[in-house]
């Protein structure tokens, strides 16, 4: 199977870069693009998935986006519960799986974000806290995806060791038999082959890299050939 590279630009991006993906990666498969909403119906040749959507399905909730309007253009993918919406915007479990369940409704595969911060990765907690997001952000379905993210690895150069990702993505995959499992936090283009080599690991969601596009090419070429 071949694995996957997802792109979350976050607040950053513009219309050239969304011309340079399309140059690099027009009609590639397994890469999803999760441009800032206002470039999401800007392009039939790539994949492109949102970074958030509004927990209600529609109303008086001026400058947000809904589910059914992402489904609306097209989206068939969308980032729930990243770690920089729990830190800046408060965000909880259960409204990452209110989110979730949104999305689901509207034929939107959720990519839902979870993993410990340096403090609980430190104690030791990780799986503990990962049981509980599991437990506590996922709706019982078998069509969303999950991207386990360590919030002390993401936008910091740290990553967890070879050993670490291994153990964590064996757990999650004994949970989640079928789903399709990220790694995510700080990966980039001398990382990436050994990180899409580890077990359980279908693919990577990338930040802070994919914002310059040689070195997406280069992750993406990487996933190209990992299996
Ligand atoms: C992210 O935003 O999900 C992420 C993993 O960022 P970075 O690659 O910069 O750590």
């Amino acid at each position: 199977m071949k694995k996957w590279v997802v792109a979350n630009w976050k607040m950053n991006g513009s219309l050239q870069l969304l011309q340079d993906y399309q140059q690099a990666f027009g009609n590639s498969e397994n890469l999803i693009v999760c441009p800032p909403t206002v470039y999401l119906n800007q392009s039939t040749m790539l994949t492109l998935g949102a970074q958030n959507i509004n927990e209600h399905p529609k109303g008086a909730f001026t400058g947000e986006i809904s589910a059914s309007m992402l489904a609306d253009v097209g989206i068939k993918y969308c980032l729930v519960g990243h770690s920089e919406r729990r830190q800046h915007f408060g965000e909880a479990n259960d409204l990452v799986r209110e989110k979730a369940e949104l999305c689901l409704g509207n034929s939107i595969t959720p990519i839902i974000c979870i993993g410990e911060t340096l403090e609980q990765y430190q104690a030791g907690k990780t799986l503990e806290i990962l049981r509980t997001q599991l437990k506590e952000c996922l709706p019982d379905s078998k069509d969303l995806w999950v991207a386990y993210e360590p919030v002390w690895a993401i936008g910091t150069g740290l990553t967890p060791t070879t050993e670490e990702i291994l153990s964590t993505h064996a757990f999650l995959r004994e949970k989640l038999s079928t789903v399709t499992l990220l790694y995510g936090g700080s990966v980039n283009e001398n990382n990436a082959e050994s990180i899409l080599g580890i077990p359980n690991v279908d693919g990577v969601l990338v930040g802070g890299a994919c914002l310059d596009i040689d070195k997406i090419q280069l992750i993406y070429q990487t996933s190209a050939s990992a299996n």
